[in-house]
């Protein structure tokens, strides 16, 4: 046994020499391996593994043997943080004791003041910083540095994809802000199954309810969701919208209690992303796409309930580009 492991790690020292070690990074959610990706790009020798796929709830998600056994064989794990992987806390433990590098883009975030707790008086963090581009822009700045700092042959890529990326961001913030600005003030209301998009209403300055809390964890009750029906029945909202990685049942439960009360409302023409983006080849499977395509879907679901508001062009230069289907919409006959 003993001579197989020496032939073994001389082969493997062979094998070393002959070709550099991969620089492996794991990411939690598609959001942070779509960051990851993109400040990667042109990186020599690196290799990227994504462990939740699209629609993926990663409140819920529990990791699996082989993430495990990926994220123990990373150089660096990437993580949304601030409880946002609600499964993940023992392992995250382990790694760090094991002296597995692991970056929470919600640290940075937090640090520099930008984390708010939830309202309810828990000191509980809201995890969805995301949906704020400046945000994700101070957050891709820091992860470049800790990219650097751990890759150090690429860490001039890593920082000059940063510094472009966080361009493209400050154009996304601005081109959203205008279209939802649009709105008449007294009907910026975006009502959703879970309390995700805080941080979207703030930077965008709309009010935002949910019928669950933060973490969909604790399901609806039926107290939950006769208050938000009372609440669409006494402001005249028009229309609500399901998740893509939360069950639909809780919202269209909404729907039929209005109507059941008389009154009129209707869901979103698509569902939002909120804690997952959309598959890998789609618009929305990249983070730019999915803030956008949240955008378009949250006021085409407005305007085809007869509020009046303007979606400004596409700005020159920020990619992905909307697809066709999205730009042409047309409102589904009643
Ligand atoms: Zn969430």
């Amino acid at each position: 046994m003993r001579r197989l492991a020496v032939v073994g790690c001389f082969l493997c020292a062979m094998m070393t020499w002959a070709q550099p070690q991969a620089f492996r990074v794991v990411a939690t959610t598609t959001q942070a391996a779509d960051l990851v990706t993109i400040l990667a790009d042109g990186a020599q020798g690196v290799e990227i593994t994504a462990l939740m796929g699209p629609g993926v709830d990663p409140h819920l998600y529990q990791p699996t043997e082989s993430d495990i056994a990926a994220m123990n064989q990373a150089d660096m794990v990437v993580y949304s943080g601030l409880h946002l992987e609600g499964q993940f806390g023992a392992v995250f433990r382990a790694l760090a004791e094991r002296g597995v590098k692991i970056f929470s883009l919600g640290e940075v975030v937090k640090a520099a003041g930008f984390v708010v707790e939830v309202e309810d008086g828990s000191g509980v963090d809201d995890p969805h910083f995301w949906f704020d581009p400046l945000n994700w822009a101070l957050a891709t700045e820091a992860l470049a540095e800790a990219l650097a700092a751990r890759d150090p042959a690429n860490a001039e890529v890593y920082r000059q994809n940063a510094a472009d990326y966080v361009v493209q961001l400050e154009r996304l913030n601005e081109w959203a802000l205008a279209a939802m600005q649009s709105v008449p003030e007294d009907r910026r209301h975006l009502l959703t199954s879970h309390d995700a998009f805080f941080y979207f209403g703030v930077a965008f300055g709309w009010q935002v309810d949910a019928v669950q809390g933060i973490s969909t964890e604790a399901e609806a009750g039926v107290g939950d969701i006769q208050e938000v029906v009372q609440q669409i029945l006494a402001e005249g909202i028009p229309v609500v919208f399901v998740e893509s990685s939360v069950p639909p049942n809780t919202i269209r439960a909404v729907v039929e209690a209005v109507r059941a009360a008389g009154g009129d409302v209707r869901m979103g023409v698509r569902d939002l992303y909120s804690d997952a983006m959309g598959g890998s080849d789609s618009f929305g499977g990249t983070y730019i796409g999915m803030v956008a395509e949240n955008v378009y879907t949250i006021l085409q679901s407005f305007a085809c309930a007869g509020v009046d508001l303007t979606i400004s062009d596409w700005p020159d230069g920020l990619l992905p580009t909307p697809p066709a289907e999205l730009l042409e919409f047309t409102c589904p006959t009643a």
